[in-house]
């Protein structure tokens, strides 16, 4: 008896499985052509100066939308592109679109554009951003290009001689979700990063205990030490933004300052964010 019910229990369990993969095959079918049919659309979410308030930068982030499921956002979608491959044809469409979409911001504002380390894996990321670079007319020194803490294991020599080309170019490079991963602080040091954005995991656990917010001033402290400009990503209230702005956070970026939206509704006018300290 007990071996019939576990190969019920098994054949429900194949059952299940059988329509997860059913429902991926799908949702890969129509990622294939959702580029050619026109259906992803950048939105931006602005980053802005801590002290100032001043728009400094917009995030370009991917959607699909998508004609029966509506809109679906990148956590439900960018791995599969990542798995499939389909990453880099979408991917230089964003830094495309993102790059047109920029030149007609405000000069002083920066456009930045998350790259999958699929992305950055068998291509050069200056193959592929400077002739859009050239095709826009962006200026190189208004680009950000943000990256996640698993280059920084793939000690590619040919990606860090982009890196550092692009940033001759006067574009900066992110290191994005700051925490998440496993990366030694001593690798930071061979990569030119420019920018460091704590992630948001973070941000959530300031002034909950004198420890998160000591893991947080040290985070600061380091990229002080480093000359890294910092960004504290997911500031969703006042008093995170406050404490943020005390530890010398530079930049913040969250619900705060503004959801991501698309492009025309985008406000560049400076938050009027943070109370008297
Ligand atoms: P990310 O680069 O860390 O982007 C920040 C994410 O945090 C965005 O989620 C943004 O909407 C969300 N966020 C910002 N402020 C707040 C806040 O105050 N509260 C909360 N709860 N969330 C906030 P989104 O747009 O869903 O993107 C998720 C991730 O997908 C991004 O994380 C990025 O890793 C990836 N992604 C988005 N667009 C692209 C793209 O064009 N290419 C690649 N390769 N990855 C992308
Ligand atoms: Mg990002
Ligand atoms: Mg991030
Ligand atoms: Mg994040």
């Amino acid at each position: 008896r007990v071996k019939a019910e576990g190969r019920n229990a098994l054949r429900v369990f194949d059952n299940e499985l059988d329509a997860i993969v059913q429902a991926r095959r799908m949702l890969e079918a129509d990622l294939r052509s959702a580029l050619s049919l026109g259906q992803f659309e950048l939105f931006y979410q602005p980053v802005v100066d801590l002290q100032s308030g001043a728009v400094r930068s917009v995030e370009a982030l991917l959607r699909w939308r998508h004609p029966v499921r509506g809109m679906v956002g990148p956590a439900e979608f960018i791995p599969l592109l990542e798995e499939s491959g389909l990453i880099n044809p979408v991917g230089d469409w964003v830094i495309e679109q993102a790059c047109r979409d920029a030149v007609a911001m405000p000069g002083e504002v920066r456009v930045a554009v998350n790259v999958s380390p699929v992305q950055l894996r068998n291509r050069s990321l200056l193959g592929v951003v400077s002739p859009v670079l050239a095709r826009t007319g962006l200026d190189p020194r208004r680009l950000d290009l943000e990256v996640t803490e698993s280059i920084l294991l793939e000690r590619d020599a040919a990606l860090l001689d982009d890196l550092r080309k692009l940033r001759d170019l006067g574009t900066q490079i992110v290191l994005d979700d700051f925490g998440t991963g496993y990366s030694s602080l001593s690798y930071i040091r061979m990569f030119p990063f420019d920018k460091l954005k704590i992630d948001k995991t973070f941000v959530d656990d300031l002034g909950r205990s004198d420890e998160a917010d000591a893991v947080i001033c040290a985070v600061i402290g380091l990229t002080k030490s480093l000359e890294i400009v910092s960004t504290a990503e997911g500031i969703e209230t006042e008093d995170q933004a406050i404490l943020l702005r005390a530890a010398g956070c530079m930049l913040g970026q969250g619900y705060l300052f503004g959801r991501p939206v698309p492009l025309a509704e985008l406000c560049f006018e400076p938050r009027d964010v943070i109370r008297a300290a």
